[in-house]
């Protein structure tokens, strides 16, 4: 079990916080054309799961639906290329979605969500990220919001595992092994 106090801090629950609420703010601008009732926010998990529930509150509309589906696509710290989804979400035709992941890597995730999404044939789609590491893209994929662009690390905490553990991590750390 590696000790996350030597893990060198990236962000601090501080700078978490205000980044959330100034992208709320950026976000909000975009929404506030829509009816609020025709909006419905899809988290992916588990990782956005400390993301998604700050983001929620911040826009701060009680009218949005909120969708999860699971996904998972990392063994360890390295990405397996191959998406695993389940998905019992609600009828999304015609309506506004946000998309909203905690990291955005190879681009794969969003990439095959929003082709998946959109052949249900939404009104629109939004796509957020946390976190972006725009130098491990495979795939074309820039998301409309972004909290940070990040150099290559791999990062754990505020909801972002290793094989499950950190998750739980206020703050984000770069992940180093024993
Ligand atoms: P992509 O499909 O863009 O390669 O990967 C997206 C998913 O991989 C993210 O939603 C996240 O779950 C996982 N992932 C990518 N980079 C990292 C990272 O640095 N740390 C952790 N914990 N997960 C990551
Ligand atoms: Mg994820």
């Amino acid at each position: 079990m590696s000790d996350y106090k030597n893990f060198k801090i990236l962000f601090t629950e501080q700078q978490i916080a205000l980044r959330v609420q100034e992208l709320a703010g950026e976000i909000r601008l975009k929404l506030e054309k829509f009816n609020p009732d025709e909006i419905v926010v899809v988290g992916l998990l588990k990782g956005v799961i400390f993301f998604l529930v700050d983001l929620i509150r911040a826009l701060g509309s009680p009218d949005y639906h909120v969708e999860l589906i699971t996904v998972s696509s990392y063994q360890g710290q390295h990405s397996s290329g191959k998406i695993k989804m389940t998905d019992k979400m609600c009828n999304i035709r015609d309506k506004v979605v946000l998309l909203v992941d905690d990291i955005v890597d190879t681009g794969r995730t969003f990439a095959s969500f929003v082709n998946h999404l959109k052949m249900r044939e939404p009104k629109e789609l939004i796509t957020a990220a946390f976190l972006d590491k725009p130098s491990r893209r495979e795939v074309e994929f820039t998301p409309d919001f972004v909290g940070y662009s990040i150099p290559d690390h791999f990062v754990v905490g505020y909801g972002l595992d290793c094989d499950e553990s950190h998750r739980s991590l206020a703050d984000i750390r770069i992940y180093e092994k024993d």
